[in-house]
């Protein structure tokens, strides 16, 4: 299918909205009215440019308040419309979107709209125009997309068509499966547009919080099988007014909505389609998804000391430093299927590490690392080039909208992972035995996303590596509100929890300033915390309040809670006596990182959100110390 943007989905003036646009592949435009008023360019230039990019200009948007006026209005209404016909012929667009009238003087009688929309698809005709109508959620008389279309019926033209708007359809909880009812020579035109499901005035919710298909609430799979079942031909374009777009870079932008349409295509050719309501176009599938087995490694860089830190922290935890990397100086250690690499950039040799302690990789265990990577490729993944000498391990690796790198590792096919081949046995002298309490893996790993970008990370993160986004959850900290949202595949494979500070500002905006979280498993987190105490760990400590609170609001044995107290662990249950979870956390490390230890009971979910103010309460203290 072809993909279209909206020049108001961008950021930027209009000829950087269609190189933006064009730069990532998309194939057309709906140029909005007030970009080319703004634009120095007259409408023959306009064309030429986007003729130029490769781009076709398939809407022109938005025409308003044309039907249901009184006979003097309508006089006026024609003129105007004429005026913008006659634009659209230099502008090379052959498509206008006009939305029902939304002024409180609208008349409520379907005969007069019905035939004033009838007066202007003949005078659209004369200059090749096709109108298509558009119900937006707050009009005052016309509000659904089936009155819409009775109008349409009624009017009875054949350059005068519908506009279907999934925000507009989607929000107001209509059911979209009567589209399949309307012919498909009358949907002219469809825009796409996702939303977090949020009690608020529609209009607004539409105005500031529209975001790309896939990174809201709604099911957009699901709208638009509906709108092809019915014979829908024309491009999927994307119409979201969303104030981060607004203010982000455009070509970035541009990738994260080319990526969601390409998401929603692939999944929507992976639908089986009913008999009677095949998609009379040609829909294009990507490399199948694949959930990764599990976190190969997780990759931390630090310098100086915070490296010596993390070196003492996973000795306490009963990691063994296993292996040095052949030509970097990376450490491996493990801890029996947990393992840590530990980049400790050495300024005295020449390197350069000088952020913040940080996860920079997620190794990630693949069947088919090829499939994966080619997926990549096609949801717009920047490919990171790496250095290396020509006896190591080729690993491929693409680079998340966060700036971590998602290497793509081989399983090994249950031998040894040939990227450990690049590493070799440590010098003597370096070597940490471990042992202790059984680590069972990498539970999950938590990620400060910068603020503008906290959506494109959660559609990336889960259309490349099959994972489902779970619900967002907003936390209270000291330092403002977090957003967290876990993803997590459907039966294992790792979980990515992306957490973002709400404001956007301070110290917190950006990745640099984030706190990030490596969260280990095991099955006997009492065990594990005595074992690393007694090596020298020094837990998070948590307030005694805490502990008081959770007699008043569990049935946990006293001794039970005493022990939980002593080590400092927080627990959390399901409701309804489903799982229960149990961890503890280490303080930060260079204000930026720290580790987790978690124990999950009965299928716990979760992520014990409820002690997290807690646990950034605490860190806070520490920090400020
Ligand atoms: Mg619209
Ligand atoms: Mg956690």
């Amino acid at each position: 299918m072809r993909h279209s943007i909206a020049t108001v989905c961008l950021s930027g003036t209009l000829e950087e909205k269609l190189r933006a646009a064009a730069g990532v592949g998309f194939d057309g435009v709906e140029v909005f009215e007030n970009d080319l008023v703004a634009s120095p360019l007259r409408p023959r230039e306009i064309r030429a440019l986007a003729e130029d990019l490769g781009l076709t200009i398939d809407l022109y948007q938005p025409f308003r308040d044309f039907e249901g006026v009184d006979d003097a209005t309508l006089a006026a209404n024609l003129r105007r419309a004429e005026a913008k016909f006659s634009l659209m012929v230099e502008l090379g667009a052959d498509t206008v979107l006009v939305c029902s009238n939304a002024t409180a003087s609208a008349i409520d009688d379907d005969a007069r709209a019905a035939a004033q929309l009838r007066l202007l698809a003949e005078a659209a005709e004369g200059y090749g125009v096709r109108v298509a109508y558009e119900a937006l959620a707050w009009g005052t008389r016309v509000s659904t997309y089936r009155r819409s279309w009775e109008l349409v019926r009624r009017a009875d033209h054949p350059s005068l068509g519908l506009c279907l708007d999934s925000f507009h359809i989607l929000s107001r909880g209509d059911d979209p499966a009567g589209i399949r009812d309307i012919p498909g020579e009358k949907l002219f035109f469809l825009q796409l547009a996702d939303a977090p499901r949020l009690s608020m005035d529609v209009l607004q919710w539409s105005r500031h919080h529209r975001c790309f298909p896939g990174q809201g609430g709604f099911d957009l799979a699901g709208f638009t099988g509906h709108v092809l079942a019915a014979g829908y031909t024309g491009p999927l374009s994307l119409e979201v007014f969303n104030d981060v777009f607004r203010a982000a870079d455009p070509g970035r932008t541009a990738a994260d909505a080319r990526r969601s349409l390409t998401v929603l295509e692939d999944g929507l050719a992976r639908r089986d389609a009913p008999p009677r309501g095949r998609p009379s176009v040609t829909l294009t599938r990507l490399p199948e998804p694949q959930t990764p087995r599990g976190f190969g490694f997780v990759e931390v860089a630090a310098a100086g000391e915070t490296a010596a830190g993390i070196r003492s922290l996973l000795a306490a935890l009963g990691f063994a430093h296993t292996r040095d990397h052949r030509s970097k100086p990376v450490q491996l250690w493990e801890h029996g299927p947990a393992r840590v690499l530990l980049n400790a950039a050495d300024p005295r040799l020449g390197h350069t590490w000088d952020g913040a302690a940080s996860v920079t990789a997620l190794g990630l265990v693949l069947d088919s690392p090829e499939r994966s990577a080619a997926r990549a490729e096609r949801l717009c993944a920047p490919v990171l080039a790496r250095r290396h000498d020509p006896s190591e391990t080729p690993l491929r690796a693409v680079a998340a909208p966060d700036g971590t790198a998602v290497f793509l590792c081989p399983s090994g096919d249950g031998g040894e992972e040939p990227w450990l081949s690049d590493f070799s046995a440590p010098a003597v002298a370096d070597v940490h035995p471990g042992g202790g309490p059984a680590l069972t893996g990498i539970d999950h790993v938590g990620l400060h996303q910068p603020f503008a970008h906290f959506d494109e990370a959660s559609l990336f993160y889960t259309a490349l590596l099959g994972l489902s986004p779970g619900e967002s959850t907003e936390l209270a900290s000291p330092e403002g509100l977090i957003r967290s949202r876990a993803l997590a595949g459907a039966d294992g494979g790792p979980r990515i929890a992306l957490n973002v500070s709400l404001i956007g500002d301070g110290p917190r905006a950006g990745t640099a300033g984030g706190v990030q979280h490596i969260a280990l498993a095991c099955e006997d987190i009492i065990a594990v915390a005595e074992a690393a105490v007694a090596a020298g760990l020094r837990t998070l400590p948590v307030p005694d309040n805490y502990y008081d609170d959770l007699a008043a609001r569990t049935d946990l044995p006293p001794h039970r809670r005493e022990h939980m107290r002593r080590l400092n662990i927080l627990h959390d249950r399901e409701p309804d006596g489903g799982g229960e979870f149990l961890h503890f956390f280490t303080p930060l490390l260079d204000g930026h990182l720290f580790f987790e230890v978690v124990q999950r009971v009965e299928g716990y979910a979760g992520y014990g959100a409820r002690n997290t103010p807690v646990r950034l309460a605490v860190h806070r203290t520490e920090r400020a110390a």
